[in-house]
């Protein structure tokens, strides 16, 4: 099954795509994540992604949808895959019409307070990628692995309410584009757990899938 996860920055895509990866067996392609390695890598999509992302705005149309298309034609996306954070326009999604067959479009749906708590408080780990708030850590290190744990730079407050207006203006529209095709269904993810908003999201799957 081909599926997009739509939904504001700091919904849980990230989380919760991890966590159906494994259920599902295929695999979860983050655009925000292979962004980032290629800035670690310093490669010359990095280095032009860099700008825009240390702001909040979105890398250009044709950077995003080439590295897209070349992500899903290797061998491990043959039986599905979780876009996670693509597409983010509609000319994104008209572009993946045309390279691929979307199943699912999964709309994540919190409100900005919730959202603005969230990403102001959460921390990533250097060696797992696992995300944490800090209200649910005891101290510096990745309660999973023991990596160390960093604020990402688009997470500081300014950066952050650029991002969800970014979202509002460009990505919002999405969703109309999916349920017109039939194929949007919509998770309420508004629960104080990660559990329960992740059941939330499986039901919203299972509903259309
Ligand atoms: P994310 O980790 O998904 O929040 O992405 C972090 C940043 O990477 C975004 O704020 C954008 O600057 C950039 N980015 C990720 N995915 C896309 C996309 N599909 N289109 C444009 N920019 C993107």
């Amino acid at each position: 099954m081909n599926i997009v996860f739509l939904g504001p920055p700091g919904a849980g895509k990230g989380t919760h795509a991890q966590r159906l990866m494994k259920e599902m067996d295929i695999p979860q392609i983050s655009t925000g994540d292979m962004f980032r390695r290629a800035i670690r890598e310093q490669t010359p999509t990095g280095m032009d992604a860099q700008r825009y992302i240390d702001k909040g705005e979105l890398v250009p149309d044709e950077v995003v949808v080439a590295m897209v298309k070349e992500r899903l034609a290797e061998p491990d996306c043959a039986n599905g895959y979780i876009l996670d954070g693509f597409p983010r326009t509609i000319a994104q999604a008209e572009a993946l019409d045309k390279i691929a067959h979307i199943d699912v479009a999964l709309n994540i749906d919190v409100p900005d307070e919730i959202i603005i708590n969230r990403l102001s408080g959460r921390r990533v780990c250097t060696a797992c990628g696992g995300t944490f708030h800090v209200s649910l850590l005891r101290g510096d290190t990745c309660p999973e692995c023991g990596g160390s744990l960093y604020q990402r730079d688009d997470d500081k407050p300014e950066t952050v309410k650029n991002r969800l207006n970014v979202y509002q203006q460009n990505t919002a529209p999405l969703i109309g584009y999916y349920e017109k095709k039939g194929i949007l269904s919509t998770a309420v993810c508004t629960f104080d757990t990660v559990e329960e908003n992740y059941q939330a999201v499986k039901a919203a799957l299972n509903a259309k899938a």
